[in-house]
Order: structure tokens, then sequence, then C-alpha cells
């Protein structure tokens, strides 16, 4: 298993990350507290999608006591949004509306330049405007929601990225980052840039403020480096909450953008996305007498994972359909038909709400 910030690969042992990466499991004390605050839980908090924290606890006792608390997030913009990347945006929104927190979403646009040999500072830039119609399309507040353009807003960044930038050294990001000699000065630099929204609302209010960070998991390095250095600058250390990936059609692994075939773009025509989703790896067996008689495995299958992480809500239904897939009550050709007509009917939806979010645009951007 290999869970870094630029590759993800093998089965993901979420125990296992807690343990390695020192974090903590969200216990249901926790989700109660979110919940109560919310008026709902979150489907992706009971199904255990958001699952490890750090200092969660410390968050929610912040807000209970009146202080001010703030959301970060953001997204590489190296291309197309698909359906892993809405996973935490929906989820962002659901702390928003909660806790009525200012977001500041950070596009870093200048990192996707550095490491992605061939695309140009007008490729990253230009992705982060169209990943922006994604983002807004997802419902966030625009009086309370600050996208960021690394390159664009530098002028916001520049001052709390070097006061970062002193604190850290060249060989603590070796380390947390696996860097080697041979890696450009730009991406060495970059994690001072990443650290930077943990502190703007503080720096912009001119009072410290508590940050939460939902985020996956593969982004832990750049909060462990900043929650280092923190109380030096004389800020809050920032929270954090950690997402599993939401996994691709394929056989094993996560949705990624450089498996096309197997990921639902946010732009894919409706109808091209119910055709992967018609070829995607099942946990059904190679006959449907086989499957009447046996019954599929939806451990293992990913439409039963689509589901699970985004397209059935209630969970009595979804129980249902783990049973009626364990005994054979149900095939996988009838299944993977109902999600297409569930998708295609989202990405139409969806479609319409990222063009009405060109329109809003420049509400959102950092002023
Ligand atoms: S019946 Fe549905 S859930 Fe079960 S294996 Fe087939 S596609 Fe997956």
């Amino acid at each position: 298993m290999i869970v870094t910030p630029w590759k993800v690969s093998g089965d993901v042992d979420y125990n296992r990350l807690i343990e390695r990466f020192g974090t903590r499991p969200l216990i249901r004390g926790l989700l109660d507290r979110l919940g109560r605050h919310a008026g709902h839980l979150h489907l992706q908090l009971r199904r255990g999608i958001f699952f490890s924290h750090r200092d969660l606890d410390w968050w929610l006792d912040m807000y209970e006591a009146g202080q001010p608390v703030g959301l970060y997030t953001g997204r590489g913009p190296s291309g197309p949004v698909h359906l892993g990347h809405l996973l935490p945006w929906f989820f962002t929104k659901y702390l928003q509306d909660a806790f009525g927190a200012e977001l500041y979403f950070q596009m870093t646009d200048d990192e996707k330049f550095l490491i992605h040999p061939d695309l140009s500072l007008d490729d990253t830039v230009g992705y982060t405007y169209e990943n922006a119609l994604d983002l807004i399309a997802c419902g966030l507040d625009p009086e309370k929601t600050h996208i960021i353009s690394d390159v664009n807003n530098i002028g916001h960044l520049y001052k709390l990225a070097l006061r970062v930038a002193k604190r850290v050294t060249y060989s603590t990001i070796k380390a947390v980052f696996g860097l080697t000699d041979s890696d450009n000065i730009g991406i060495i630099w970059f994690p001072a840039i990443q650290a930077v929204p943990c502190f703007i609302q503080s720096a912009r209010e001119g009072r410290n403020v508590a940050v939460l960070i939902p985020a996956a998991i593969d982004q832990d390095p750049y909060w462990r480096m900043t929650r280092d250095i923190a109380e030096k600058l004389g800020y809050y250390k920032p929270a954090q909450m950690h997402a599993k990936f939401l996994p691709g059609l394929g056989r094993g692994g996560k949705m990624s953008a450089s498996m096309p075939e197997t990921a639902i773009f946010t732009i894919d025509p409706p109808e091209a996305a119910a055709k992967k989703v018609m070829s995607a790896f099942t946990g059904g067996r190679p006959t449907v007498r086989e499957q009447q008689e046996l019954g599929g495995d939806p451990s293992i299958c990913t439409i039963y994972a689509y589901y699970y992480y985004l397209f059935e809500e209630d969970d009595a239904k979804l129980a249902k359909l783990e049973r009626d897939c364990r005994s054979g009550a149900i095939i996988c050709g009838e299944c993977k038909a109902r999600l297409a007509e569930i998708i295609k009917r989202f990405l139409a939806d969806f479609q319409r709400k990222r063009e009405k979010a060109r329109d809003l645009l420049d509400q959102f951007l950092l002023k």
C-alpha cells in the first residue's frame, strides 16, 4: 500500500493508516456532536467514509465555546473533476451549513504546474477556474467561500508563506514528502504555500480562528508539517477530518483521472457515463443462473460502492440491496442499469448547476 499526496496504490488498509499516520478514529461521541449541530448525520459519517481525525474534539469545543471557526480544503487542478473529488466537497458543504463557517478553498495550480511535465501554467490556471465551477455547483455559500488560485492570488499568500518557510527545514521536507535531490526546487518550496490557508482567515480577521480541514487522507503529510510550526507562528494547529477514497469502476484502486475509462467526470455526457457504469467491475457471478443460486459479493463490487458512497441515501434501502445481492434476488445487469439511470440524472442536474456557476464565479474568488 502506498499513500502519499502524489500516489495512492495497492489495497488501502485504513486502520493501518490511522496507526501509521498517528491519527485517531472518528468515534461515536464525535459523530453525535457533529450530528447535533448539523441536525442530521451526513451519509459520509454514518457509513465511515470520513473515518479519522486530528483534534476534531478540540475544534468542536472551540465552536461550542463561541470561538471563531473556519474550514479549509482544496484541489490540485490538473484536469477535469470526477466523482471522487466531489465526495469531500459535498461533505464540506454539510460542515459549512452546520457551523456557518468561512471556507478557504485552495487551488494548487502552482503545484500541478511544478509536478506535471506536460502541463503549462495556462493549463493549470485554466483548470482552476473550470474546477471552481464544480465546487460552486456543490452549493457552497458565496458569502462564506473564498477560492484561492495560488498563482493569481500569490499576493494574498506570500507573506504568510515566507513565515512558514522560515520555520521548515529542507531535511524535514525531504523526510515528510520523500523528496530527492532530483526534485525541482519549486516542489521543495510548495508545502509553505499549501500551509497558508490554515492561517489566512486568522491573518485577515486579526484574531485566531480554529480551522478544520476535511480532505482525503493522502493529504495528511502537509498538515503534519503545518501543525508542527503553527504555534510557533502564533496560530492554532489546524484540526483535520480524513476521508477514504472513492473506488474507480475497475477492479481495485481509487477513482483516478489517469484511468478515464474507470472514472466518471462531471463533464462526461450522461450517456457516456452510463456506458462506463454498464462496463464496471462487479461482485457478480459468471452466469445469471450461478448468481441466482449463489448470490453476489457486494464487498468487492464497484456498483455497490457507488450506492454506498454517494447514490443511496436511505440506509434501509442500502441494507436491502446488500441482502438481495448476497441472496441472488437481484442480478448485476439490473443493478447496474438502475445505477446508470441515477448517475445520468445526477450528471444532467449537476451540469446545469455547473453552467449556472459561470455567472457566480466572481463572487467566490478570493478578494
Ligand atoms: S447485484 Fe449489484 S451489488 Fe451485487 S454484485 Fe451485482 S452489481 Fe454488485
